[in-house]
Formats: C-alpha cells, sequence, structure tokens
C-alpha cells in the first residue's frame, strides 16, 4: 500500500458555553481533519489540534507531505522516524499535532486493512470503555453550581475546573459552588496552568481542600521540577503534571525528579498513539498513573485516543474530554463530541475496523465553511487578555 495524498480540512464547532482559562476564553474548538488516501483505495483518517494555531499546524502539514506520499502507512515506525529526523521535525511543539495526525490515520489504515479495531494492534482490551471528566467552563458560582448539578445528573464521576484566577477568593467561590451543585461524591479537579509561585500554590490548595479534591493540575511552573516536587511534598492533594509533561523526555524528567503524582500525556504534543502508549509505560515503570490530557479535539482524535486507553492499564483516572462543551462533531454516531454520546462520563471503544469513527460529510462541510467564514473568532487568544500582559507566577 502507498501514500498517494493527504488532505487537510480545517473545521471550526461551537461550544454551549465559552472555555475560559487564566489567559484568554475561545467559543470553540478549531481543529485539522487529515485525511490519507492511499493506492488501495482505503482512506485513513486523523485529526490534528489546531495548536498553536490552524495556520501553523497547516503549513507544518503540509512541509511533512513530500516525505509521506510515496511511502507505506503499515510501515508506522519507519514513516514517523522519516517525519522526526529526516524531515527534522523532532519535538517541535507546532509541528508534532501535524505528525500526529498523519501518524494516527497509518493506525486507521493499518486496522481496516487487517479487519480489526486499532485497540487489537496495540494489546487488546484492559477495559471495555473509557473514562473522561465533565469540562466545567462556567464563569459564575450559579453557572458552576448548575454545570455540576447537569455533570451528576449525566453519570460523570470527575469535574474539572480551571482555578489560577487573580482572587483566590473567585476561585473558592467556584469551587464551593460547583461542589455544592455536583455533590458529595464527585471528583473534582483543578487545573491553574502554571498560576502560582508555590507559596502561592501550596496556600491555595490549602485552603480549597476543605471542598475536597481529586487531583491539582499543574500548580506552578512546568519547567522548574524541583519547584513542584517541593509543593507536591507539602500540599495533601495529588500533583498532576501538565505543561512539564508534554514529551516524553519531559515525563522522564518529571518522574526522575519525583516532581508529580500522576503524569498527562497527548498524542497530539508527542507525535501520536504510539508514543502516547510509551509515555504509559515510562509513567508504568516509575508505579505513576497517566492521564490522557487534550487540547480540544473531535470524534476522529477522542476515538483514536480510546483505542489507546482501553489498552493501557495505568489510565486509571478520568481523561481530558470536551464532551461538557461542544455542541456538535464531525463524525457520525456515538463518538460525536456533545456529552448525550457519553455514558456515566464514559465512551465504549468502538468495534469496527481502524478507529471505528465515520465522517459526517455534511457537517464535515458546515463546519468547514464557519471556519472559513469566522476562523479567527475561534482563536484561544481573547483580545482583552492579550492587552494586559499576565504576571506570573501571582503572589
Ligand atoms: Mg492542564
Amino acid at each position: 500500500m502507498r501514500i498517494t495524498r493527504v488532505r487537510a480540512t480545517p473545521v471550526a464547532v461551537p461550544y454551549r458555553t465559552d472555555e475560559t482559562w487564566a489567559f484568554g476564553r475561545r467559543r470553540g474548538l478549531v481543529a485539522l481533519l487529515v485525511e490519507v488516501d492511499t493506492d488501495e483505495g482505503l482512506t485513513g483518517l486523523g485529526e490534528a489540534a489546531a495548536y498553536p494555531s490552524a495556520d501553523a499546524v497547516l503549513g507544518a502539514l503540509r512541509a511533512m507531505e513530500p516525505l509521506v506520499v510515496g511511502s507505506d502507512p503499515l510501515r508506522i515506525e519507519q514513516l514517523v522516524q522519516r517525519i522526526d529526523v529526516v524531515g527534522t521535525y523532532h519535538h517541535t511543539g507546532c509541528s508534532s499535532p501535524a505528525a500526529a495526525a498523519l501518524e494516527t490515520a497509518c493506525w486507521d489504515l493499518l486496522g481496516k486493512s487487517c479487519g480489526t479495531p486499532v485497540v487489537n494492534l496495540l494489546g487488546g482490551r484492559f477495559r471495555d470503555r473509557v473514562e473522561f471528566f465533565h469540562y466545567v467552563a462556567a464563569a459564575g458560582p450559579d453557572e458552576v453550581r448548575a454545570e455540576g448539578a447537569r455533570a451528576a445528573r449525566a453519570g460523570a464521576r470527575t469535574c474539572y475546573l480551571k482555578v489560577g484566577s487573580d482572587d483566590l477568593d473567585t476561585d473558592l467561590e467556584r469551587l464551593a459552588a460547583l461542589r455544592e451543585g455536583a455533590g458529595r461524591k464527585m471528583g473534582i479537579r483543578v487545573d491553574a496552568n502554571e498560576a502560582w509561585s508555590a507559596g502561592a500554590a501550596v496556600q491555595a490548595v490549602a485552603a480549597m481542600e476543605e471542598f475536597g479534591l481529586e487531583l491539582v493540575e499543574q500548580p506552578v511552573s512546568g519547567r522548574n521540577l524541583p519547584e513542584m516536587a517541593y509543593v507536591r511534598s507539602r500540599i495533601g492533594t495529588p500533583l498532576l503534571a501538565n505543561e512539564a509533561s508534554w514529551t516524553r523526555s519531559d515525563q522522564f524528567a518529571v518522574l526522575r525528579e519525583g516532581a508529580a503524582d500522576v503524569v498527562s500525556a497527548d498524542q497530539q504534543m508527542d507525535g501520536g498513539l504510539l508514543n502516547l502508549k510509551r509515555s504509559a509505560g515510562l509513567c508504568a515503570a516509575a508505579g505513576v498513573p497517566v492521564v490522557k490530557h487534550s487540547l480540544g479535539e473531535l470524534g476522529v482524535a477522542v476515538a483514536a485516543a480510546v483505542h489507546v486507553i482501553a489498552s493501557t492499564p495505568n489510565f486509571r483516572c478520568a481523561n481530558q474530554g470536551y464532551g461538557a462543551l461542544l455542541t456538535d462533531d464531525i463524525v457520525e454516531g456515538r463518538f460525536a463530541g456533545p456529552l448525550e454520546n457519553y455514558t456515566d462520563g464514559c465512551l465504549e471503544v468502538p468495534p469496527e475496523p481502524g478507529l471505528g469513527v465515520r465522517l459526517d460529510a455534511e457537517k464535515v462541510g458546515r463546519y468547514a465553511e464557519l471556519y472559513r467564514e469566522e476562523g479567527a473568532g475561534f482563536a484561544f487568544h481573547d483580545p482583552a487578555a492579550l492587552s494586559r500582559a499576565p504576571a506570573l507566577p501571582k503572589r
């Protein structure tokens, strides 16, 4: 089999509610649908996160195309090495989503050509369904309380809340509202996105622990591992690494420094599904659970990750998902984004060959048009946030 063409289509899918973080907000999700055609008539599907922007990833994808057209897509390791080493794209954050989408499409082709779901090529099912957290992006306490109640009604076991605002009381107010709305049993994961100094982190986490926390994600800079280890030693809540652990090399350093209790990994940021599996292996060797991070993904990338997670024992915590935010998707059926497709916060592993997802052509067209018309408005860069330079760490 030979790759004959790579097609990329940027799409923009709106959220129910804006996603906000310390440095901006976005009203929906932009992703690049990647279709890899072959001379045998099979097409492999991949998806690249538009990170840091759709244009940057599209540029990387176009530049990689000559490296993969004419190649055998079933020689996945060889193809990735060609992109990384010959193409010199190794571990550059901007190009990784493009490489990941190409690699994912090759796994889809391999599964389709073998007539088996990708999970069977990665070790088989360790679990039949994969858990995701409920993303609480609502801003004010009343909305947060209502979203917590919605999460509980949907059967979610873990909610995710961004913290690290300028005023700790604002964080505490939202956290209290979430606990009230979601109930006593809900796991609550908070993510400060590196906002705090070590002292501020210790103080903030201590104040938040009264509401019961599952994990605290990246409380301090991910580029100062001894500081992470110090904070970890001073708080009673397990620490989840994220900005510190984008690549396998980063994860290795986090584990070596004892800087986290749980490590997140993301196929978009480290070149694809096989490396996500390898990340889990590194963590397993250190006796540490791993969590799938997401920059915001639609059905193709979510299904791809589900195959890896289902086949890998130490994905023991809820993974990052956007089901609570997405209004729609570009794929058909149960891997389409919105929450209604999740059961108790979980997605089933697709039984069909390859990734097991089918595109909805009408929706691909509709959301490609939305991207063309309003793509800039979907960027994760709030003009108001850009006008004030954030000063980190806080306190
Ligand atoms: Mg994070």
